[in-house]
């Protein structure tokens, strides 16, 4: 059973695509290298042992997407592909609106137009989103009808496309989709073959404590220590992306079996500060990861952490791996890699 990846050339895509070979499914990843490299489907096939159809290419392109579904007739597709940079979005909001909710547009006229045609499968979608969509939230932990609102661009494409697919499932009852608001995304695959390899200055901390643990950046700035959290620094609920790709496989499992829809959040319900992660890191890497306080960060929020109750009751889907494993794989890929896929 084929699924396609839009954007499976990337972070969570790839490790989503070995997870779902592990599963037993075809994945069929789609990608125009926007934010990540062709060497990727060569660790991709170090890792699985065998090479995974690729279609290169951009996903606001209607026609070719559906030539694509066409060809490969997917039972299922994750809908990755996008821009995630926050502060690029606030300085670039039409690139963000453009590629995430155009793209989003594409895929689904696309799908759309192939399903007009053969009605006998159901259309079926998994979509990232993320807890950005929460805003500022009011309490912790985070449930999934906590009231939505955004701060940022991005965030706002991200609500944009959850309101757009609530539409089309009203309006059209065959499709199945799956929202999966992922909290904070760190780690890599246990073989460092594959992980996190974002472009220029991180803006994420855990690639930046790693950057500074391999000694390409001198230290970490804290974002503030003033906050109403334990230590005074940010609380983030960091999931392995190990745990999210399992995460994912789960989504697709779930809509072909049962074909309702859902939206769910995929984090582990506990959350570490900044100080926390320095600390594991330190441990994971054997190295120092220097830090100076800093101001804090504009549209940072406290804390968020989420309730997943509601995707271990509909996925049966629970995290697993502790920060010091996400850890321990951060610094495997990127000590191995310290350039990234750039070599
Ligand atoms: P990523 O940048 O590593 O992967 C996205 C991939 O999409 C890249 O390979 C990029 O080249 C590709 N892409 C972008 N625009 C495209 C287009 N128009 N056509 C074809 N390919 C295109 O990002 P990621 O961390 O793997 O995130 C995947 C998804 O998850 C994104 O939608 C992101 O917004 C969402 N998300 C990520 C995080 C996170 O912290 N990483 C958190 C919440 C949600
Ligand atoms: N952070 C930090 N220094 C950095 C990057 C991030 O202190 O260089 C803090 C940030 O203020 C937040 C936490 O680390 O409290 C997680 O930030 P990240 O950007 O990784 O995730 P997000 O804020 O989007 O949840």
């Amino acid at each position: 059973m084929k699924v396609l990846l839009t954007g499976g050339a990337g972070y969570i895509g790839s490790h989503t695509a070995v997870a779902l070979i592990e599963a037993g499914f075809e994945p069929v990843l789609l990608d125009n290298f926007a934010n990540s490299h062709p060497v990727v489907l060569d660790r991709l096939a170090r890792i699985t042992g065998q090479t995974m159809p690729f279609e290169q290419g951009d996903v606001l392109d209607t026609p070719w997407v559906e030539d694509v579904l066409r060809r490969h007739r997917p039972v299922g597709v994750i809908h990755f592909a996008g821009d995630k940079a926050v502060g690029e979005s606030v300085a670039l909001p039409l690139k963000y609106f453009h590629n995430n909710i155009g793209g989003a547009v594409s895929l689904l006229r696309a799908m759309e137009a192939v399903h007009a045609q053969d009605p006998s499968t159901a259309p079926t979608l998994v979509f990232s989103s993320s807890a950005t969509v929460y805003g500022d939230p009011a309490t912790v932990p985070i449930t999934e009808d906590f009231p939505r609102s955004h701060t940022n661009p991005y965030g706002h494409s991200k609500l944009v496309i959850e309101d757009m697919l609530t539409a089309l499932c009203a309006a059209r009852p065959a499709w199945r989709v799956g929202t999966l608001r992922y909290f904070n995304p760190v780690g890599a695959h246990p073989s460092g073959l594959i992980g996190e390899d974002p472009a220029g200055i991180p803006n994420n901390l855990m690639p930046y404590v790693a950057q500074v643990a391999v000694g390409q950046r001198e230290h970490l700035n804290v974002y503030g220590n003033d906050y109403p959290t334990p230590d005074g620094t940010g609380v983030r609920d960091y999931i392995h992306v190990q745990d999210l790709a399992a995460g994912h496989v789960a989504a697709i499992q779930a809509l072909l079996s049962r074909g309702e829809s859902f939206t769910v959040n995929l984090g582990t319900g506990s959350g570490h500060s900044v100080l926390d992660v320095v600390r594991a890191f330190e441990k994971a890497s054997g190295r120092p990861v220097p830090y100076r306080i800093a101001p804090r960060r504009a549209g940072d929020v406290a804390q968020c952490w989420a309730d997943p109750a509601r995707a271990s009751r509909l996925l049966g889907w629970q995290a697993k791996l502790t920060l010091d494993q996400m850890c321990a794989d951060a610094w495997r890929w990127q000590s191995a890699n310290p350039n990234g896929y750039k070599g």
